[in-house]
């Protein structure tokens, strides 16, 4: 098990407990954040999206996403228990970036091979998650950013948890622009077949400290069980196990 640590937040003084690896602590009690190493303020926006469902209320979207689609099997709602729910709100960082990138490269498709030259201009809100060993699926999360509002402690409900950040503002720029740049590359490649030079230029336009709230759930069909991840804010689905139907090439 983790040690907890304590440092007394400075706006309430309550104890607030954070484990180790965290660097972005919120209290509790009043919703002050603060950066454990220095026990200063955290200074920058620190926002939230609210979750719009109870523990019983959250059923509705599993079944939906549970009836819905070719892929699962017919009985999968009417069959299926849910085992297991608990509302997590997850640390993320939204790094606002424009992009450029220019590149040249080699198209090899035709013969003789051309040079070809081109730009890829891009407005990103950029999503990394405040957790280093988490199994999260950033990608598929169509972050529902109209509805943030700024953290209200007082919105968060008593049975759910909510995690601290173990990356820091700095940190997860700098990983919106690694990641910004392995997305620009890829997207080159459907373009040209050998990159010969790309320069990218990214203007990091604003960051922000996000805590959204995702529900994560576990159901049992057929003896086994499975996970499934839903949006709070909105009801979708992130990520979903799907039992195998028994039939089809990959079963
Ligand atoms: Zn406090």
């Amino acid at each position: 098990m983790a040690i907890v640590q304590e440092i007394r937040c400075p706006h309430c003084s309550a104890p607030i407990s954070f484990e180790p690896g965290e660097i972005i602590a919120t209290c509790k009690y009043c919703g002050y954040t603060v950066v454990v190493e220095t026990g200063k303020p955290f200074t920058f926006e620190h926002s939230m999206l609210l979750n719009k469902y109870d523990p019983n209320e959250v059923e509705a979207p599993i079944r939906n996403w549970m009836v819905a689609g070719f892929l699962k099997p017919s009985d999968l709602a009417r069959k299926s228990k849910i085992t297991a729910k608990s509302l997590v709100y997850l640390p993320f960082w939204v790094v606002s970036i424009e992009a450029e990138s220019v590149y040249k490269g080699i198209f090899e498709r035709i013969t003789p091979p051309v040079v070809k030259e081109g730009k890829i201009k891009k407005k990103y809100d950029w999503l990394i998650i405040g957790r280093k060993a988490t199994e999260f699926p950033t990608r598929e999360y169509d972050v529902p950013l109209t509805g943030k509002i700024p953290y209200d402690f007082r919105k968060i409900e008593d049975y759910a948890k909510v995690l601290n950040s173990e990356i820091d503002r700095n940190g997860a720029e700098k990983l919106a622009i690694q990641q910004i740049d392995e997305h620009h590359r890829y997207l080159v490649q459907q373009d040209v077949d050998r990159i010969i030079e790309m320069e990218n230029e990214m203007k990091t336009d604003q960051t922000v400290y996000l805590h959204a709230p995702v529900w994560f759930l576990e159901y049992k069909y057929e003896g086994r069980t499975y996970q499934l991840l839903i949006d709070g804010a909105t009801g979708a689905t992130i990520k979903g196990d799907i039992p195998s139907t028994g039939f089809g090439i990959f079963s």
